[in-house]
């Protein structure tokens, strides 16, 4: 039996697309598309699918359990995490190739036949990645990359350590076998063409986050939280709502409670801070965000019942301020419990 879910994703296929289509274009090579997380919290498979059908050739997950997950769908799909001993058992994947971290994933790889790869190098985030050092010193000979990449410590901000990260992933340009070269996320695109490299890795940007000012005309919004109201009822003046009472009526007012919480992903952060819409009226969040459930005021919206459907602002640069959760978080954290819905 299907049940009918009292919370929906609205998810903007065109707008995913135009995104993506945008950022390829800003960069002038082609993009691939980051849908680790589950497509950050959107369905990756959803994601993929729309992202193919447009030309998206490039998917990247973090581990062997999401490119399991995600399947065959028709573009080569990159493991970020790379390989672990218990991971040797899913690299049959066709289509999946690990992207290499460390020297032990290298010397595993090798072992066990050295397919093609992708290789991360390490070029001073310090987080995953070979040393540039150890690549120019032989590491990789004789295998079999795709893409040799890098990935940006602070492409959201104006920092020296980009033109040093990038000038160190040029410097290893004819010292692999590697096909193409890798190094920008959505904002690495917006740091210009030098950044661009042979392919271009957004996530962010393609859901409708906007890391950098570069991008906030060109980015659409592509997911919508919308909820069902379960109770419309009157508090009295004077009454409280919702736990510790934060929120008390300075005079009759008219609540809805409605169907989402913090356990799928509509942050505490939003208490006293979110929106919803419902037709013209914003309609602003009172008290405390539980669990399942959300308090507005909707006295300025009547007709509003049991039953009827509202859409939470979630423009992301201004839920991120509202909530002081990262555009990031907001997305990763849509929970399981949403029908997702492409139009
Ligand atoms: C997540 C990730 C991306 C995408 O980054 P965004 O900031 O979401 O565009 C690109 N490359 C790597 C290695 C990543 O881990």
């Amino acid at each position: 039996m299907t049940l009918d879910l009292p919370a929906r994703l609205d998810l903007d296929g065109g707008a995913l697309v135009a995104n993506w289509r945008a950022l390829a274009r800003m960069a002038g090579v082609p993009a691939g598309a980051a849908v680790k997380a589950d497509g950050y919290g959107l369905g990756a498979r959803g994601v993929a699918d729309r992202l193919v059908a447009a030309g998206c050739r490039d998917l990247f997950v973090a581990t062997w359990a999401e490119a399991l997950a995600l399947g065959e769908c028709g573009a080569a799909v990159a493991v970020l995490h790379g390989v672990r001993e218990e991971d040797m058992a899913a690299t049959g994947l066709p289509n999946a190739r690990p992207v290499l971290t460390t020297p032990e994933q290298v010397r595993r790889w090798r072992d066990a036949g050295g397919g093609a790869c992708d290789v991360m190098v390490d070029t001073g985030m310090h987080r995953l990645g070979v040393s540039a050092e150890d690549v120019a010193a032989g590491l990789l000979d004789g295998l079999r990359i795709d893409v040799l990449m890098s990935h940006l410590a602070c492409a959201d901000e104006n920092s020296a350590m980009n033109a040093v990260q990038r000038n160190a992933l040029a410097g290893l340009r004819d010292r692999t076998s590697a096909r193409r070269l890798s190094l920008a996320n959505s904002a690495g695109i917006a740091l210009g063409k030098d950044y661009a490299f042979d392919l271009v890795r957004p996530g962010l940007a393609l859901y409708g986050g906007v890391p950098c000012a570069a991008l906030a005309d060109i980015i659409r919004p592509v997911a919508r939280p919308e909820a069902q109201i379960l109770q419309r009822r009157r508090v009295p003046a004077g009454g409280a709502v919702g736990y510790n009472a934060t929120w008390t009526a300075p005079a009759d007012t008219e609540v809805a409670i409605v169907n989402l919480g913090y356990a799928d992903g509509y942050w505490r952060g939003f208490s006293g801070k979110g929106f919803v819409r419902a037709g013209e009226a914003a309609l602003p969040v009172i008290g405390r965000v539980s669990m399942d459930l959300t308090a507005l005021d909707v006295s300025t919206a009547p007709a509003l019942a049991e039953g009827d459907w509202v859409t939470f602002d979630y423009a992301l640069p201004k839920a991120a301020a509202a909530s002081g959760m990262s555009q990031y978080e907001l997305l990763t954290g849509l929970g399981s419990r949403f029908a997702r819905v492409w139009r």
